[in-house]
């Protein structure tokens, strides 16, 4: 089965791999409080200090998007916690840079300057999309979900939500008239594209109709959709990959009907968590269905009946699972269907999730097999008890 989106590693904010050996199994050994390690070694470490509140990294620039700066700077050594920003900024990037290599780096620099080839002439529709404000964007249930304060925010999230199968949650997110604009902006885009002839990068390896959001300027709208709303949502739903520690985003609008993609095959994401929003048009067709999350070993095991489940989508409703859980889109029929796509990944997660154990946490198959082991060895158990009680009869 295809992992959708190996092309979008040109999104600005690189996802990091790096491999488990590379945390040491302790605390940092960085020497002298306050000052950066004298050894050219930078270390994190392997639990984060959750009452430790980050700097805000926004105005430094880096090769890495800030966010990165402000979810790693938890890992740091103790002694580096309270050092000035920039040695935390330093350290961090270096250790950073260590894993993306040269040839990464260009490709996010030559990513860079086609988004502001783009932007340098490309006249928005609607400027009001650009920058997300609740109450221009969102149903009053969304925004009120999240008006609690921390004691219920979780409740008060969890009401808006339901839960039609396992790990799939469904609410009412964006109001028509953004609906509306956000599909006239995407057309009014696409026309600039082939008026001016512009070569556009396509969001991901699978569809061939449809446009990078932050291609054209909407990033940190989504960034802020992603920190302010889904990190939220992550933190209740989805803790075993990554919950709040969400800090990169690829968002991007797909396109499904006549003369545009018709169906997608079964798939997962690049993502720890994928929001998927519908936008409208008028369409028929063109339902999900989910087969389970799995680890990679297990991609192709066979889906539990539980497992299976299909979705019919609403516009302004949105949608969101893990990217895991494989899945694919039916047909569009009739009529023109645009979603909105926001992949949310944490470097964090994907740097600490390298044991296999973890997996077990949300692979239907990993899970099925620990129940069999776990019923083998009471099988077993009860034998051995078995003999040991017949055995003095004979
Ligand atoms: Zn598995």
């Amino acid at each position: 089965m295809p992992a959708d989106g190996a092309a979008d590693r040109r999104n600005d904010a690189p996802s990091l791999s790096l491999p488990a050996t590379s945390l040491p199994t302790g605390n940092g050994n960085a020497n002298g409080i306050g000052q950066l390690p004298t050894n050219s070694n930078p270390r994190l470490r392997l639990t984060p200090r959750q009452d430790h509140n980050p700097d805000i990294y926004e105005d430094l620039q880096s090769e890495f998007t800030p966010l990165l700066f402000s979810s790693l700077e938890r890992y740091l050594p103790p002694n580096l916690l309270n050092v000035p920003r920039n040695a935390k900024h330093k350290y961090m990037r270096e250790i950073l840079r260590r894993y993306s290599n040269e040839g990464e780096r260009s490709r996010v620099q030559k990513h860079r300057e086609y988004r502001q080839r783009i932007m340098s002439s490309y006249q928005p529709l609607y400027r009001r999309l650009y920058e997300l404000r609740a109450t221009n964007f969102f149903v009053p249930s969304f925004i009120n979900a999240f008006k609690a304060n921390d004691n219920n925010r979780e409740e008060s999230i969890r009401s808006i939500m339901s839960e039609p199968a396992p790990g799939v949650y469904t609410f009412n997110m964006l109001q028509p008239i953004i609906c509306e604009m956000l599909v006239a902006e995407v057309e009014k885009f696409e026309k600039w594209i082939r008026k001016t002839n512009f070569t556009i990068m396509r969001p991901n390896t699978m569809n061939k109709f449809g446009v990078a959001l932050g291609d054209f300027g909407m990033d940190s709208m989504l960034e802020k959709l992603m920190e302010d709303f889904i990190r939220h949502i992550s933190e209740i739903f989805f803790a075993d990959v990554g919950g709040y520690a969400l800090d990169s985003h690829h968002g991007f609008v797909i396109q499904y009907g006549f003369n545009r993609d018709i169906e997608l095959g079964l798939h997962v994401d690049d993502s720890e968590v994928t929001l998927n929003v519908c936008l409208g048009k008028q369409f028929a067709g063109g339902e999900l269905y989910f087969r389970g999350v799995r680890c990679d070993k297990h991609m192709n095991a066979e889906a539990l009946p539980e497992e299976i489940f299909e979705y019919s989508h609403v516009p302004g409703h949105a949608i969101i699972h893990r990217g895991r859980h494989r899945r694919g889109a039916r047909a569009t029929t009739a009529g023109q269907r645009i979603n909105l796509l926001l992949w949310c990944r944490s470097s964090v997660f994907r740097e600490l999730s390298k044991q296999p154990k973890d997996f077990v946490r949300w692979c239907g198959e990993c899970q099925q097999e620990m129940r069999e082991h776990v019923n083998q060895s009471v099988m077993a158990k009860k034998v051995e008890l078995f003999r040991a009680r017949e055995e003095p009869a004979h």
